[in-house]
């Protein structure tokens, strides 16, 4: 098939500049618009979250285009979470009970740069900067953009527009303005927003605090966060309410409040953030919210893919990875489409990524959601531990046999993300339910044999879980 369709993308952030990557490796003419100035050329880090964690989904559709291993030379691999308390004691808890499986902290910033560089290696790439997609008239094809740099206002018209363009996407927005078509559209907020702050590399340049792993200081309303970096600092976030709670972002607005809150609540951390009063005051305090919307796409005309279609709430560490998934699974759809037409039928291809995608969209959303409540809260719960110590037994000893709710999100690159919650919830039901009937113990001489017999219990009353749910039609 010759692909004459001139394409256009709004938004070269992760998934656009990826996007852009494959479509024009795959021959298309692209244009991508971008409001924002060249990231590889002006620092605009200010208020974004900076690093990200990034893992086997992402590194999928990376591989996909060729940028998995440059990619990887820019990651630092987390094996595990680290939990502090006030007391300032840690316990570490293994990602996977497999050797092979963690997650990587990256920078948004590298990884968008060598993304861009890469795409415009290709000749039928053109990235055009500080223009911000002002409308789309969706039924005619014309995107209308604003200079940012010469104030100009201009319109361009395409064979097909894609809405890379975020959580606030302008071409979805056109959706619901132009009411064209039966539109539906969600966004919930959390009561909780995030705020930045760094911890610097000690004066050798290193590390302060273990860089293998994710750091969480839970504290059941709020918590702390922190991932590496390659320069030796860490972006540390904390997760807090805006006005609920003893402590939330409104009431941390003295000098004195927030010291006293920290030297309360993240002792150990205080320690290492030595410019918390000036980070707290001019650091930008974010929204966290869910973006769920049908359909997609308008026709044979647009089509919304990243955050712009389904922004989540970043505790699972997935809303880049399943953006860069969104483009894996379009590609595939492609590859059956192209390979069995003629000319392209867009309108087919948008309806049939539409279908494959958004039950595991709406699922990550949600497992997005109940990680909330894990990470704040369940993490330091006995329970909780007892319950992750045993995945980790079972993983270590019978790789092959099982994986945990976690691993099955984050590891399991060949199901889809419905499929890992299915199953992950129906597993974590049975693990739980047996270890507070006393059916199973996670002591520490716990045999070979002995572990087998509980791997079958929960493997047996995980599927009499899934046969119920399918029955009563969850
Ligand atoms: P974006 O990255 O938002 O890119 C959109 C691009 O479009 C931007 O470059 C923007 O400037 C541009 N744009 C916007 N409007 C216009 C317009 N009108 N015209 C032209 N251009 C426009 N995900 C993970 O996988 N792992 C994590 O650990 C993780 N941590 C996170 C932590 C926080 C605090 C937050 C907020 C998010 C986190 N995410 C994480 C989610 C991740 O950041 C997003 O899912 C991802 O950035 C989505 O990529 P995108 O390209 O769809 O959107």
């Amino acid at each position: 098939m010759i692909n004459n369709n001139n394409v256009l993308i709004i938004g070269a952030g992760l998934c656009g500049s990826l996007l852009a990557l494959r479509l024009a490796q795959r021959g298309y003419k692209v244009d991508v618009y971008e409001s924002r100035p060249d990231l590889r050329k002006v620092d605009i880090s200010a208020g974004r979250s900076i690093n990200l964690a990034l893992s086997d989904r992402g590194l999928k559709a990376l591989r996909l285009c060729g940028m998995e291993e440059k990619a990887r030379e820019i990651c630092i691999p987390m094996f595990g979470r680290l939990m502090h308390d006030r007391a300032g004691n840690t316990f570490a808890s293994n990602y996977s009970g497999r050797e092979n499986e963690y997650i990587n902290s990256i920078s948004r910033g590298d990884l968008n740069a060598i993304l861009l560089d890469e795409a415009e290696q290709h000749e039928n790439v053109t990235i055009h900067f500080n223009s911000g997609c002002k409308k789309v008239a969706i039924e005619n094809k014309i995107a209308y953009f604003k200079n940012y740099e010469t104030n100009e206002q201009f319109k361009v018209k395409a064979d097909v527009i894609f809405g890379t363009d975020g959580a606030g996407s302008s071409l979805r927005k056109s959706y619901v303005s132009e009411r064209k078509f039966l539109f539906s559209y969600s966004q919930n907020y959390l009561n909780h927003g995030y705020k930045e702050l760094e911890i610097p590399a000690d004066k050798n340049g290193n590390h302060q605090i273990s860089k293998q792993h994710l750091h969480i200081w839970p504290r059941g309303d709020f918590m702390l966060i922190a991932l590496p970096n390659r320069d030796g600092s860490f972006t540390v976030t904390l997760f807090l309410s805006y006005d609920e709670g003893e402590y939330n972002f409104n009431y941390l607005t003295s000098e004195e409040n927030i010291i006293a809150f920290f030297e309360k609540e993240f002792p150990d951390a205080l320690a290492l953030i030595p410019n918390i009063k000036e980070e707290f005051a001019n650091n930008p305090t974010g929204p966290l919210g869910t973006i769920k919307c049908s359909p997609w796409s308008y026709q044979d005309k647009t089509l919304l893919m990243g955050d712009a279609a389904h922004a989540i709430v970043p505790f699972y560490g997935q809303g880049m990875n399943a953006s860069f998934e969104d483009v894996f699974v379009f590609d595939e759809i492609l590859n059956h489409f192209e390979d069995s037409q003629e000319t392209i039928n867009w309108e087919m291809v948008f309806k049939t990524y539409h279908k494959a995608r958004k039950k595991d969209t709406d699922a990550i959303a949600d497992l997005a959601i109940d990680n909330f409540y894990e990470m704040r809260d369940h993490v330091a719960n006995p329970l909780f531990k007892e319950k992750r110590q045993l995945e980790m037994n079972l993983e270590k000893t019978f790789p092959n046999q099982y994986s945990s709710k976690y691993s099955l999100v984050t590891f399991n690159e060949h199901i889809g993300y419905k499929e890992a919650m299915d199953k992950g919830r129906a597993q974590d039901k049975a693990l739980l339910n047996l270890i507070a009937d006393d059916e199973v113990h996670t002591h520490l001489e716990i045999t070979q044999k002995e572990l087998k017999v509980i791997l079958e219990k929960v493997l047996q009353e995980t599927n009499e879980i899934l046969k119920e749910d399918k029955i009563a039609g969850l």
